[in-house]
């Protein structure tokens, strides 16, 4: 049987003393597009920094239930190493750039942990500059001076400068221009057509589903649907709470 590479299991965390996810259980296989749905304080984001291993207080506490990726569990792993090591990178909302380095010095300096070798980083930088050229004019630019769009294509570039094989999104079309949301989309796409694996949070449930290839429904931190999107998108209940009717 397969493994699913990413496997989440019966996930509770906290923030403090209050539960923000109550026994969450999703899967994502290798080269699938998956996505969270859900209402604003569903527990999306949190979902994403749990699997991501990042320390409270930005993220919550995990209590018990299982996080495995291709097999192992990954509780308690240093977010560093999930990103060197399993090549698994949270582009966060929001964006965390370093708004004081030029576009260039921050795809570099996400290079700094990686181990494969010069050729496949230079290879990368290439990548990321035919995916997005307006980052190869803006190359010298400060960061902090792109904009919003041109922000989360540094912020994708930089998860892939980190040799990522597996991208989790948190909002990718915030603040974009419906042009730029859909080239954005475009270039998620090839990036998986190429191998990628993607987990997608995206507030925009239409666009979401129309771009994965299965979902889960959140609602106050536990999944009450879930299945192929063509068949999510169909169900009633979905349709009225995320598809406007
Ligand atoms: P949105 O689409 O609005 O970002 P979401 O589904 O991503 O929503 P989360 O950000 O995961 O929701 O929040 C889940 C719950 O956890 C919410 O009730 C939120 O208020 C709470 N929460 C999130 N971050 C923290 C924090 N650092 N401290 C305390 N509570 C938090």
């Amino acid at each position: 049987m397969n493994i699913p590479l990413l496997e989440v299991e019966n996930l509770h965390v906290k923030y403090g003393n209050i539960e923000a996810l109550h026994g969450i259980s999703f899967t994502v296989g290798q080269g699938e597009i998956v996505t969270l749905i859900g209402a604003n304080g569903a527990g999306k984001s949190t979902t994403l920094m749990a699997v991501a291993q990042l320390p409270p207080p930005e993220a919550p506490k995990i209590i018990s239930g299982d996080i495995r990726f291709a097999g192992q569990s990954i509780l308690g792993m240093a977010p560093d190493r999930v990103v060197a090591d399993l090549h698994l990178v949270l582009v966060p909302e929001g964006r965390h750039i370093f708004g004081n380095l030029t576009v260039e010095e921050n795809l570099k300096l996400a290079t700094y942990a990686r181990k494969g070798d010069v050729n496949d980083i230079n290879r990368d930088y290439k990548r990321v500059y035919q995916l997005f050229p307006r980052l190869n004019e803006r190359k010298k630019q400060r960061s902090e001076s792109l904009s919003g769009g041109e922000q989360q294509m540094l912020a994708v570039g930089r998860a892939l400068m980190s040799g990522c094989k597996f991208i989790m999104l948190d909002e990718p079309s915030m603040g974009l221009a419906p042009l730029l949301m859909y080239d954005m989309f475009r270039t998620l796409k090839e990036l998986n057509e190429e191998g990628m694996t993607i987990l997608l949070i995206e507030q925009n449930a239409h666009l979401a589903l129309k771009f994965a290839h299965r979902g889960y429904v959140i609602d106050t931190g536990e999944i009450v649907a879930h299945g192929p999107c063509a068949t999510l998108m169909e169900n009633p209940e979905v349709k009225k709470a995320y598809l406007g009717g």
